[in-house]
């Protein structure tokens, strides 16, 4: 029996158990070893009967006298009354509900520990356990030292569906007690010059901490073992990244040649670049020189100008007689990609198409065509762009707006039309360090840290609904005054129904209640595609005056003349995602407004809408974000690519993260032997991809 041994093989889990255990990706016997109780218990305090207090939590050792089952008229409760009895003679009785099944264990005369609250119970008028743990003691357990569920610290699990933290504990206590074959696959370079304890021993600890480090474990702080655990965690995972980035920089890619593209830039450019612009283009510039292939992440907080760099890193490929593809979450995004991009390259006369969902069977043929035959240089589309069958006839850069929607293996689908194509992703969600690390580690990082010139910071208020007349009088004289004003119901993926309702609703009401005057339009996810495009353009021109809509215009979407945009609901989303929508007003010359409107609320609600009133600068927000919601949350989708940490805690442990990542980096590039580092890449394909839910060394 081995880490590799699958869980049914397992003592204590029967078929049955082992179903539940995969589904929670519990499927080996490793698994079970590193999976973490998420807290301990401390139920050492073991008293004798007389010397309970009610209100204690304590353990009890004691002897089954007598069970009862009392019943009511009305309905079966399953109540289970037992009294124990101790040593001196004292006794206490205990009480479960639903609970017929325990006539088979509680036989006069067994011997039990039992954990959990003393309490007074006012119809027996004396001291009892409702529902404490309980477990029967062996002959040998004397004095319960040797026991697993109570008398000591125990380790708390998260349940596996139906197999409880209580079957968890056996299961594992079984697993650490045998012979396994463990072999510690931590380069034992590391081992020795960080200390960290042996694996069995770490694992062990972990599950079942010893004497000298229970207290630190309650008090949450780690112990070695934990550390250890937690370090190896992150080690693997970052050892699957390093190397990956060490492949691509062996793996042959497209030396471009910048010179005919510098005068090409020239005629483009629209403005003058702001200092962090050229900056990140000389990044750009320099990965696509190069003979490897481009893995480049450029982070700019919303209206940073993220497009027009994008735009300078297509002239260079095209200069090189390649092909770009430009890749965007929404189709509403990928056509104004598509307008701006058609926009600036016209003084160039470069052939920009779109592929949409929309279009017709034979529209999309010929689209294709000329995809296919190089005819077209720039293509613009949303994810269908890889999904479908599309061949590019010299792909040479991609370039992936807004990549937190996109999962690391649409990426890399992508690539895969073109000939290790340069890759460009760029995103207005700052991202912390640790999350880039984890999520981009296979990408260098570009920041964008400067917003154009002549930006007016916006001016962000909180409103409740009792104060709505307020603020629709406040939209109305903007607009009266010549501006413009979204009025936006935010939406997370599931709840896109109801934000659309909700929109309908508002925009009903608005146009022929509030705002009779004035030119209203609705826009969200459902509508007709010619429908969204009329609307945004009705919108772009001015026609329509305030635009109701669901989040689909989160991203993107760039109308100088609007400088109001009211929140609904703002409370329930995340602030990065409030940020980002904000980023739509306070383009123009004019000074901006964000009104936030939620109902009334706590103090943590407060807390989160204050950031975003005080606060305009991207990072700050997200790295706040990120405590409140944690990295899950605050990435927002199933497909964010975020690994899953069963031991480590990003936020927690930032520290073991940075040394696991730079052990990591150094053990790939300076491996002590070839052999050392393929049965590393052998150890994390068999035990840790799974575990992370992440293809990372194929
Ligand atoms: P984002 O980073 O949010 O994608 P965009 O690329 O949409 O930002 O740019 C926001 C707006 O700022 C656009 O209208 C763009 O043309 C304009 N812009 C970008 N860079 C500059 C600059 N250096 N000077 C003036 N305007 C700029
Ligand atoms: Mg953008």
């Amino acid at each position: 029996m081995d880490l590799a041994t699958p869980v049914t093989y397992v003592k204590g889990v029967g078929p049955q158990r082992a179903e539940q255990l995969m589904a929670k990706g519990l499927a080996t016997a490793g698994d079970l070893l590193y999976y973490p109780p998420f807290r301990y218990e401390d139920r050492s305090n073991v008293k004798p009967l007389s010397q309970l207090a009610p209100g204690e939590v304590a353990t009890v050792l004691a002897t089954v006298k007598r069970l009862h089952k009392p019943r009511f008229r009305r309905r079966d409760l399953g109540l289970v009354e037992v009294i124990f009895e101790d040593a001196a003679g004292h006794s206490l009785t205990a009480k479960w509900f639903h609970a017929h099944y325990l006539d088979r264990v509680f036989a006069p005369g067994v011997r039990v520990a039992l954990f959990g609250k003393v309490e007074f119970d006012p119809y027996l008028r004396e001291l009892s356990l409702l529902h404490p743990e309980f477990e029967v003691l062996r002959d040998d357990d004397e004095d319960g030292g040797a026991s697993l569920h109570t008398g000591r610290i125990v380790p708390v699990y998260e349940a596996a569906g139906k197999v409880t933290a209580r079957v968890l504990r056996g299961v594992i206590s079984g697993l650490l007690d045998k012979e396994l074959r463990l072999v510690d696959a931590l380069p034992q370079v590391i081992v020795e010059k960080l200390k960290l304890p042996p694996l069995a021993q770490a694992l062990r600890e972990m599950h079942f901490p010893s004497a000298e480090t229970e207290a630190r474990v309650l008090n949450a702080w780690r112990s070695p073992a934990q550390w250890r655990m937690i370090f190896e965690e992150f080690f693997w995972l970052e050892a699957g990244m390093a190397f990956k980035r060490k492949q691509a920089r062996l793996e042959k890619g497209i030396a471009f040649d910048l010179e005919p593209a510098r005068e090409q830039v020239r005629r483009m450019l629209p403005f003058k670049p702001t200092a962090a612009q050229k900056r990140v283009v000389r990044e750009i510039a320099q990965d696509m020189a190069a003979p490897q292939p481009m893995s480049r992440l450029v982070q700019g907080d919303v209206g940073s100008g993220k497009t027009i760099v994008a735009a300078q890193a297509a002239v260079i490929a095209v200069e090189n007689k390649h092909q770009v593809a430009v890749l965007a979450p929404t189709e509403i995004l990928a056509t104004q990609h598509f307008l701006y991009l058609s926009n600036v390259f016209k003084p160039l006369n470069y052939r920009v198409v779109q592929l949409a969902g929309s279009m017709t069977k034979k529209e999309k043929e010929s689209v294709k065509r000329a995809i296919a035959t190089g005819y077209a240089q720039v293509v613009v589309g949303t994810h269908a762009l890889i999904e479908e069958d599309v061949e590019f006839d010299r792909l040479g850069l991609c370039i992936i707006d807004e990549q937190h929607r996109f999962g690391v293996l649409q990426r890399q689908k992508l690539q895969k039309k073109g000939v290790t194509p340069d890759v460009l992703v760029m995103t207005a969600t700052p991202i912390p360090r640790t999350l880039a690390l984890t999520i981009y580690g296979d990408l260098d990082v570009s920041v964008i840290d400067e917003l154009p010139p002549g930006r007016k910071p916006i001016k962000t208020i909180h409103k409740t609904h009792v104060e709505i007349e307020q603020v629709w009088s406040f939209v109305k004289r903007e607009v009266m005054a010549g501006g413009q004003a979204y009025v936006v119901y935010p939406a997370i993926e599931e709840t896109e129904d109801k934000a659309m309702k909700a929109a309908e609703k508002a925009y009903a009401d608005l146009s022929r209640l509030v705002f009779p005057d004035l030119r209203v339009g609705l826009l969200h996810g459902k509508l007709a595609q010619e429908e969204k495009e009329s609307v945004m353009e009705g919108f772009k021109r001015g026609d329509v005056q305030i635009l109701v809509s669901t989040t689909v215009i989160e991203v993107g979407v760039d109308v100088p003349n609007a400088s109001v945009m009211v929140i609904e609901n703002a409370e329930r989303f995340g602030l990065a995602q409030i940020h980002q929508l904000r980023g739509r007003v306070g383009r123009g010359a004019a000074q901006s407004y964000c009104i936030l409107v939620t109902d009334k609320l706590g103090d943590a609600g407060k807390e989160r809408i204050r950031t975003l009133v005080q606060s305009n600068d991207g990072f700050h927000i997200a790295e706040m974000d990120l405590k409140l919601r944690g990295p899950g949350e605050f990435l927002g989708t199933r497909q964010s690519g975020l690994p899953t940490f069963r031991i480590g805690n990003l936020l927690r442990d930032r520290e073991i993260l940075e040394i696991a990542r730079s052990e990591a980096q150094n053990f790939v590039e300076r491996p002590p032997s070839t052999e050392a580092l393929i049965a590393a890449l052998e150890y994390i394909r068999e035990h840790w991809q799974r575990r992370y839910g992440l293809a990372l060394v194929g």
